[in-house]
């Protein structure tokens, strides 16, 4: 049976001005037809939303849903503790309204095969699976005292350590024979990797375009966490689709980025949230202080990003007990970019740096229907994505997947560790 929402005011994801009095036509899983004002229903299922606003599903481009610990402290934790704490932030992750993430590493594939074979809740999720990382680079997690390189368990996947252009040529290719829908690289050092530095770039140009010729083969692309002007430049050069979050980006790096038509994911909430609560969290001081020096820089890179005319996408890249937090990045976000350039950001260009423009991401005749609807309009309070009570409807691909308008108490129960205050642990008392 078709669907039509009703008396919607509409956000539909472009950046126009809401649109009140709207309805949308659903049929299977898409949309049929969107207009204003009165409308015939048919032999249509109404859903009246008179006081609502019904805008496109969220979209996350930088997850890590497998880290359900700070970086450093995953892997202290039971196989099964890794898999149930996973399995909680992907369903609390559509629960909160995102309807498709772009994971940015270390969720092996085998968390999107339970999705989507429907043994588990979740979103449509794109998975890196592993993140590249050179010797000693941002995902090469060993202290200085280990020897033997982490792998995979199946669940979390700390990425591969890869030098030469040889084993990066191998790297990627194990990585899309395992599933891997894009390849994530470390091009330069990160705020929470044990013997590297943020400042220092990392992998050569020969390594880069190598993973990114590997990539391209098989229809794919590569996205690289990268920080400086140095190591950002290296990467635009050599065929990267999208620099993850760009803190020191300069006007020379920021013009070669919209040039080339690379986006940025920029994700700020990560690091305000570990600048926060990492100290008590257990994240060593250096790795804090590391944070601290590249959030000072987050909301001028942003800036700089946009008077440039970089295509600007959105991430959360919050961990552990911050999965519950990936709405905040469109509040940070909106400070610099405003309300609806946030809402933009998350949904119409997160769909093209996904390559999933013609499927998702504005509420547009032929799209899938992933939408939700807020109690509130999040243009004049952005805030209200924050909180999944008011998010009363989520529709994935035509199916209404929670409804909240009765109010919470008809919603799944999900009983999530990261909505509760963090509690801390020491090594010993960890399960
Ligand atoms: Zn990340």
């Amino acid at each position: 049976m078709d669907s039509l929402f009703v008396h919607a005011t509409l956000i539909d994801g472009s950046g126009i001005d809401p649109v009140p009095d709207a309805w949308v036509r659903v049929s299977g899983q898409r949309i049929t037809d969107v207009g204003a004002g009165a409308t015939a229903a048919g032999s249509a299922r109404v859903i009246d939303c008179a006081g609502r606003t019904l805008m496109p599903g969220l979209i996350d481009a930088h997850t890590h849903l497998a880290a359900g610990d700070y970086l450093n402290q995953v892997h202290l934790h039971s196989k099964p503790v890794i898999a149930a704490q996973a399995f909680t932030a992907i369903a609390d992750t559509l629960d909160a309204g995102f309807t498709t993430v772009r994971d940015a590493g270390f969720t092996d594939y085998g968390f999107k095969q339970a999705v989507t074979s429907g043994l588990a809740r979740g979103p449509r999720m794109l998975l890196a699976t592993g993140p590249l990382s050179q010797t000693g680079g941002h995902s090469d997690f060993r202290t200085r005292q280990e020897t033997e390189p982490r792998r995979s368990d199946g669940l979390y996947h700390p990425g591969l350590v890869v030098d030469g252009v040889s084993e990066c040529r191998r790297g990627a290719r194990d990585l899309l024979r395992r599933g891997a829908d894009h390849i994530k690289i470390m091009a330069s050092g990160g705020c929470t990797s044990p013997t590297d530095d943020v400042r220092h770039p990392q992998f050569t140009a020969e390594e880069i375009a190598a993973i990114v010729y590997e990539a391209q083969s098989q229809d794919t692309y590569v996205m690289a966490h990268a920080y400086t002007p140095r190591a950002i430049l290296s990467c635009v050069e050599n065929g990267v689709r999208s620099i993850e979050h760009a803190n020191w980006v300069d006007a020379t790096s920021a013009a070669a980025m919209a040039e080339a038509g690379v986006f940025a994911v920029p994700t700020i909430a990560t690091y305000e949230l570990l600048a926060r609560d990492g100290a008590g969290g257990g994240m060593p001081a250096d790795q804090i202080q590391q944070v601290k020096d590249v959030l000072a820089s987050a909301y001028d890179a942003l800036a700089l990003l946009r008077d440039a005319g970089v295509k600007i996408a959105s991430g959360s890249d919050v961990l552990g007990p911050h999965q519950g937090h990936k709405a905040l990045e469109l509040e940070l976000k909106a400070r610099v970019l405003g309300p609806m350039g946030a809402l933009v950001a998350a949904t119409a260009t997160n769909a093209q740096l996904l390559g999933l423009a013609d499927e998702i991401g504005t509420i547009s005749v032929g799209k899938l229907a992933d939408l939700i609807l807020l109690d509130g309009n999040p243009a004049d309070n952005i805030r209200i994505l924050q909180d999944p009570n008011r998010i009363h409807l989520i529709v994935l691909g035509g199916d209404i997947v929670t409804d909240r308008r009765d109010g919470p108490s008809s919603v799944t129960a999900v009983r999530s560790p990261f909505r509760s205050p963090m509690t801390v642990h020491t090594p010993e008392d960890r399960p």
